[in-house]
């Protein structure tokens, strides 16, 4: 039987709980209610990518701040420590990026793979770009990168048969952990 609040399913048992028992199980995901309570997307009028630097880091989610980019974790995660890498110029397409851009996009990529790898211990990553919105991009006028950890057996049968996708952390502990093992300088 799981522990209450355990890490590593977030399921709790009813019978753990001082309270008339029924048969389920409950996985916790607060992170919904964002979907919930505004629907698929916030309602934002300033571009959420221009809006979160100006935030501080714990609210906006940022992991680390480069010269002409910085990294944030998704909002809305594919899975546990998907991050953005967004420049902080507001340009939809990487056509329209600077080489400076470019390079930092680039380097801070790099950067997340190596910082994921030792604080997650994932198996493999999915990186890249979706430009415009007929290509699936969420926020098709601020140019973003994902960063997507993959761990052997993630996918489960949730996203297939309920359109839901499990995510087993919390995204501040998620963004504590990420800034944390973030190196000095980078
Ligand atoms: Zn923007």
């Amino acid at each position: 039987m799981a522990e209450i609040g355990d890490e590593n399913t977030g399921v709790e048992h009813s019978s753990d709980f001082a309270a008339v028992p029924d048969a389920f199980q409950r996985l916790w995901t607060p992170h919904r209610l964002v979907y919930i309570q505004e629907g698929q997307q916030p309602h934002i009028d300033e571009c959420p990518f221009c809006l979160a630097p100006s935030m501080d880091d714990e609210k906006a989610l940022i992991v680390a701040r480069g010269t002409h980019a910085y990294v944030l974790l998704n909002l809305f995660p594919y899975n546990s420590g998907h991050l953005l890498v967004c420049p902080y110029r507001h340009v939809a397409t990487y056509d329209e990026a600077t080489p400076e851009e470019i390079a930092e996009i680039g380097s801070l990529t790099q950067v997340a793979m190596r910082v994921l790898k030792n604080v997650s211990h994932c198996d493999g990553f999915n990186i890249g770009m979706n430009q415009g919105r007929i290509a699936g991009a969420g926020i098709a006028e601020h140019l973003h990168q994902h960063i997507v950890p993959r761990w052997a057996l993630d996918s489960n049968f949730f996203p297939i048969i309920a359109g839901t996708k499990a995510i087993p952390r919390l995204l501040g502990d998620v963004r504590r952990e990420v800034a944390a093992g973030w190196p000095a300088g980078d």
